[in-house]
């Protein structure tokens, strides 16, 4: 696969993001789209820090106690955003179990000055579980993203093996409370294959997150980011993906981002500019 890439861009975008010492997903979780994404100048925002609560084994991000919740860091993205002219934007988190809140707060304060500056931009949050949390979810749905985000990750079986910590049911949860307290915020999810999981397995996690009304799904193939990391049990073969497409879209998923590379904000915007297309 040819994929144009913008060596000067990647360069401005990874000076801009050190000028402003901010973090990205992009980086942390050691992508395999950064140089297309950063050629595009697009970047997924890692807030509150890049040391992560949790242990996922399927996960590049570092491990371990966090620091203190930078309160600066809200204006530094919405002056990122701005800088950059972005006209979608994804943010997200590493998981901080260790406030109250769980960082729902400073999510909320990132969409708010993100919004001060730019009043039509479209702001996407991936959100962790918030330890399922109802108040913690509702103050980011009180800060009025467009899309809420919420990865599925892998199948239930899976769980105890490679998301300790996490709990599938929660997860659902998560999606379906943003549907019932939100009015017209769009939840997407995403998922990964090639951790041992089975067809039948999949399936029925598209059938969950439809009985959550997940309205956007992303499915991509897990790579393992360090030998440390729980391995890849499978390639799935790109028509697979296809097949896992047009599955999951007669659900009734309003989109379905799947293929090899696909990661949950890889061109993030297309999502809804699907829906605006099929509204005309
Ligand atoms: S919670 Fe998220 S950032 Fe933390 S280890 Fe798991 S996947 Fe990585």
């Amino acid at each position: 696969m040819h994929k144009k890439i913008d060596l000067k861009a990647c360069y401005a975008l990874n000076v801009l993001l050190k000028n402003l010492k901010l973090h990205t997903i992009c980086q942390e979780a050691n992508c395999p789209n950064i140089s297309e994404c950063f050629s595009k100048k697009i970047a997924t925002f890692l807030i509150l820090g890049n040391i992560c609560t949790r242990n996922c084994r399927f996960c590049a991000v570092k491990k371990g106690k966090p620091g203190v919740v930078d309160i600066e860091e809200p204006e530094r993205i919405a002056e990122a955003v701005s800088r950059l002219n972005l006209k979608h934007v994804v943010i997200t988190s590493v998981t901080r179990d260790d406030l109250p809140d769980g960082g729902a707060e400073h999510f909320a304060k990132t969409i708010y000055s993100i919004r001060k500056k730019m009043k039509k931009i479209v702001i996407e949050v991936l959100i962790p579980d918030f330890k399922g949390e109802k108040e913690a979810i509702k103050k980011v749905i009180e800060a009025k993203p467009d899309i809420i985000g919420h990865n599925i990750e892998t199948v239930p079986r899976l769980y105890p093996i490679v998301r300790k910590g996490a709990n599938f049911l929660r997860s659902l949860e998560v999606l379906k409370t943003v549907k019932a307290l939100s009015n017209g915020i769009y939840t997407k999810s995403g998922i990964m294959l090639g951790l041992g999981e089975k067809e039948e397995e999949i399936l029925e996690v598209f059938k969950d997150l439809r009985k959550v009304n997940c309205d956007f799904l992303s499915i991509g193939q897990y790579l393992s980011p360090s030998r440390k990391a729980y391995p890849v049990k499978e390639y799935v073969h790109p028509d697979r993906f296809d097949y896992y497409k047009e599955r999951a879209l007669a659900l009734g998923f309003l989109y379905v981002a799947s293929g090899p590379y696909v990661r949950s904000s890889y061109l993030a915007e297309e999502y809804l500019e699907h829906v605006e297309d099929n509204k005309k």
